[in-house]
């Protein structure tokens, strides 16, 4: 009841806006329920990669390329599609540094996923640190904290920052096939200490062909991770899909 009346307070005094149509969103985040609306929820995919697939195939949803290649990691959970809104919102809070935007994210993320089972670790895809000290902040480490904060109990040992480090820089994956990606992670990522028996989610921002899922998910696995799922806020179409 205090904290209804102090956001309500909070709102009166400084209103939030939209992020999408700038129209006062009457709530404690900058999206208004209207363009919330407009989001596209990723139903009907892959258990294993969450890519989107034809509603009503019936069956077990596999995707083909799980079928025929199986992932590094358990599943993939991405509840929304990387539609043109969602894009506009990751490239402001990745790229213009509104990192304010991290609990609207959060806040998606947690509002699809009500009940995910819980894991041990969040672990965010780590940036090289020539990266890092150019953007300033590492947004999938962002997400982590700000999951762990709004909903304590998804992770039972909070999140590691630093658990795995990106040790050397790899070229920047668009356009490039996927043999060439995940040639271009090839040694790219090591763990610090140890992760054994530990069930982990990889915490990142859209899902896309997967390689830096997949060259984490294989790195932790040989640390002894037990389990490796992937958390991300929004998943690709196929290509040409
Ligand atoms: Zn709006
Ligand atoms: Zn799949």
């Amino acid at each position: 009841m205090v904290n209804e009346c102090a956001s309500a307070l909070l709102e009166g005094l400084f209103p939030n806006h939209c992020c999408l149509c700038g129209l006062r969103s009457h709530r404690d985040v900058p999206l208004c329920p209207g363009c919330e609306g407009d989001l596209l929820p990723n139903g009907c995919c892959c258990q294993r990669c969450a890519v989107p697939l034809a509603a009503g195939s019936g069956g077990p949803l596999l995707c083909g390329g799980c079928l025929q290649r199986p992932p590094a990691f358990g599943r993939v959970i991405a509840p929304w599609l990387y539609s043109e809104q969602l894009a506009h919102l990751i490239h402001r809070w990745k790229y213009r540094g509104e990192t304010r935007l991290t609990s609207l994210l959060a806040h998606l993320w947690l509002r699809e996923i009500p009940s995910h089972g819980a894991v041990d670790l969040l672990v965010p895809v780590p940036l090289h640190w020539r990266k890092l000290w150019r953007r300033g902040f590492n947004q999938s480490d962002l997400l982590c904290r700000q999951l762990c904060r709004m909903r304590p109990e998804i992770a039972s040992g909070g999140y590691r920052g630093d658990l795995v480090r990106r040790v050397r820089p790899t070229a920047a994956q668009s356009g490039m096939s996927a043999v060439e990606r995940r040639r271009n992670l090839q040694g790219a990522f090591t763990t610090r200490g140890a992760c054994a028996t530990l069930r982990v989610a990889i915490v990142d921002d859209v899902f896309t062909t997967g390689a830096t899922a997949e060259a984490m998910a294989r790195t932790l696995r040989a640390a002894g991770a037990s389990a490796v799922d992937v958390w991300c806020l929004a998943r690709t179409p196929p290509p040409g899909g």
